[in-house]
């Protein structure tokens, strides 16, 4: 429910409101527009609640949140959330380029792309200390001393620091090197993970499900803004279908459906969505075009050697490129 309060009330009417959300058994959230002040009324939306709150003093209308999804629902809030963290502004006007290797693979390795990257002109670096593999015979990441050595590149550059949590149980451990908790493709239902994410203070960059529809990963970000963060990315990384000349189909329309659906900032992985370095670049330029408000991107100064994703996986060069043709994509969408 969102209950709009009249324009020229006071705060004792706001919670009289707020005590009243409460005894309903929902959770209220108060929010300051410009113009207006409203009192979002979390929970499950059942008969009476309209009638119970209406009549209330200073109340100008209740108006029911028809999406499943309450907090990241553009009914709830019509401004942009804009995550922002060391650096890293991501929902504003500038496109936010998040770039690195699949895994962080050595201390030089990571701190020398790092400050490659950082001269190119990238935000943040990301890198996986965490791996979650098809294989359990693949290399799962440095783990620990792979999140050190994050710290250490983050240290050597100024560059936010994007890095995925698997488990609920390694948030506090991840929370304490990163900027950034990513939750993987793989986990986006893993309902224990996204709370846990939830509640740790940092912001979360949420990955799409490879076979979730669009209501699913918005209840997925529900669960971590219901947690208290309300500092969520989402990331279209391409999902399963019958197409095998790609390594997974990059659905762009949904960048600017859950723009219209959501508050929340929304970002495309075109390394992950496409499997294919030669296909990277074209899939940046479209997906600015089509409105994400930043990249993620797999970059390594030699791709063939990469200890994951090596095929999908762009140098440097071509990142540098990459900057520019979508930077000129961005001026022509006043971005
Ligand atoms: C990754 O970013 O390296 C990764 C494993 O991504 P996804 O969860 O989208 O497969
Ligand atoms: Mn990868």
């Amino acid at each position: 429910m969102i209950v709009v309060m009249q324009s020229e009330i006071g705060e004792e009417q706001i919670e009289n409101v707020v005590q009243r959300v409460k005894e309903l058994g929902l959770t209220p959230q108060v929010i300051h527009g410009t113009h207006q002040t409203v009192v979002a009324a979390i929970g499950e939306e059942r008969p009476g609640l309209v009638e119970a709150l209406e009549p209330m003093p200073g109340v100008e209308k209740v108006l029911p949140i028809m999406d499943p999804y309450k907090r990241a629902s553009r009914e709830l809030r019509v401004e942009p959330t804009v995550v922002q963290t060391r650096g890293l502004t991501i929902g504003g006007k500038p496109i936010a380029m998040i770039a690195g290797p699949c895994s962080v693979e050595s201390r030089e390795q990571i701190i020398s792309i790092a400050k490659t990257l950082k001269a190119l002109g990238a935000h943040a670096l990301r890198g996986g200390a965490f791996k979650p593999r098809t294989s359990p015979y693949s290399f799962q990441g440095h783990k620990l001393e792979g999140l050190k050595m994050l710290a250490e590149a983050r240290d050597a550059t100024g560059l936010a620091i994007v890095t995925e949590v698997m488990a609920p149980e390694h948030v506090p451990m991840v929370a304490e090197y990163a900027d950034v908790l990513q939750i993987g493709a793989r986990n986006m239902q893993n309902y224990q993970l996204l709370q846990a994410v939830g509640e740790s203070g940092k912001p979360a960059l949420l990955k799409r499900g490879m076979s979730a529809t669009m209501d699913e990963f918005l209840l997925a970000a529900e669960y971590i803004l219901d947690r208290g963060n309300p500092n969520v990315i989402l990331c279209e990384r391409g999902i399963r279908t019958f197409e095998d000349h790609t390594r997974f189909t990059l659905p762009l329309t949904t960048v600017p459906y859950l723009k219209q659906k959501t508050h929340l900032p929304v970002i495309v992985d075109p390394s992950h969505g496409t499997g294919k370095a030669s296909l990277v670049p074209a899939m940046c330029k479209a997906s600015v075009a089509a409105g994400a408000d930043g990249l993620i991107l797999e970059v390594h100064e030699d791709p063939r050697k990469a200890m994951s994703d090596g095929s999908q996986t762009i140098t440097p060069a071509v990142f540098q490129q990459i900057i520019v043709d979508c930077g000129k994509i961005a001026s022509v969408i006043d971005r």
